[in-house]
């Protein structure tokens, strides 16, 4: 069983950044309107993950750090159409084999927090009493510490971090409804209100983007054929100087889709540059039997039962939206 956790692991944990992405959707899952996320070494040496949300149960949290204990499939055919962003019930486990973790919850009708612990691949110990607030909160202390292998991997504590921030970022321009607070090393990097308007959105999209480029773009939103899409293009005043600004979401999830990006670069092509890569951040919404999450674990793909109807239509209104702002 423990090799078996430790290969899952391969799959789902690769560095902090991909344990905090689980961690934090598993939050949004449970209903969290406040997020806490603290790092320390870039979280080689701690994550620590605190939501507001539902929280579990005592006689479930030893469950939830054991494989395909998932609370979120009631029947296969549910895998069909899952709306919430976990679903296999691996993560925990997975992370749980190849750190130490601790999982302190209280749903909020209870009086006190309960909280179980594993070190590595030992059977979980606890539930012992805990002070906290209603929620949840997982920690994972010394990541890969018995897997010398995997932890030989890990880049230094500024490179981990920078990718554990792009994650976080990835979480909270999918979810403007929930507050986010990042922490390094005891100081605040990230604060982030609950955005309720787009005026809000666009003091989020500053802060996590940059005022650039808010400053030098145009907000789109439009629908068709049962295909919505707002958002955010970026001018070609706007320039990137390291990596480039390319978010793309499909019902609030960020994907990378080859289709998608064709079908944006060639409006841009049109309109305004085909030497560069545009910049931009936008959602579309589609119907959910319209489009397919499950092709990969870890989730960054899709795949769309209509995919040419969907590039036509990226095409098009985001070709249309920028021929109004140039000459
Ligand atoms: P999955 O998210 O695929 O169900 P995980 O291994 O990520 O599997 O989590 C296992 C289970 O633990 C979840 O199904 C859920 O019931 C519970 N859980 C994990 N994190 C939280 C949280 N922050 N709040 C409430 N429940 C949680
Ligand atoms: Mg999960």
């Amino acid at each position: 069983l423990q090799l078996v956790n430790q290969i899952a692991a391969g799959e789902v944990v690769e560095r902090p950044a991909s344990v905090l992405k689980e961690l934090v959707e598993n939050s949004l899952d449970a209903g969290a309107r406040s997020l806490a996320v603290e790092l320390e070494q870039g979280g080689k040496r701690l994550i620590r993950v605190r939501d507001d949300g539902s929280g579990i149960p005592r006689e479930q949290l030893a469950l939830a750090l054991q494989r395909h204990a998932t609370s979120k499939i009631a029947s296969l055919s549910e895998l069909e159409q899952v709306a919430s962003l976990g679903f296999r019930g691996e993560a925990l486990p997975s992370i749980g084999a190849v750190s130490r973790l601790r999982l302190t919850s209280r749903p909020p009708e209870e009086g006190h927090a309960w909280c179980v612990r594993t070190d590595g691949d030992s059977a979980p110990a606890g539930p012992e009493p805990a002070p906290h607030p209603p929620g949840t909160t997982v920690e994972v202390r010394d990541l890969f510490f018995n897997t010398p292998g995997r932890r030989k991997f890990l880049r230094t504590d500024r490179t981990e971090f920078n990718h554990a921030q792009e994650a976080l970022r990835r979480l909270a321009l999918g979810r403007f409804d929930v507050a986010f607070r990042l922490q390094h090393n005891g100081r605040s990097v990230i604060d982030l209100p609950p955005a309720g308007d787009r005026e809000a959105a666009e003091r989020r999209l500053a802060q996590l983007l940059g005022e650039g480029f808010l400053g030098e773009c145009i907000h789109v939103e439009c629908a068709a054929a049962g295909l919505s899409l707002r958002g955010w293009l970026a001018l070609p005043t706007f320039s990137r100087s390291q990596g480039d600004l390319q978010y793309f979401y499909v019902n609030g999830r960020m994907i990378r889709d080859r289709m998608a990006g064709h079908a944006l670069r060639r409006a841009y092509a049109d309109v305004l540059y085909r030497d560069r890569y545009p910049a931009y951040l936008l959602y579309l919404d589609i119907d959910p039997d319209r489009v397919d999450v499950n092709v990969h674990p870890t989730k960054h793909e899709v795949r769309f039962r209509d995919s040419r109807l969907v590039y036509d239509f990226l095409f098009r209104q985001v070709r249309e939206a920028l021929a109004q702002v140039t000459p």
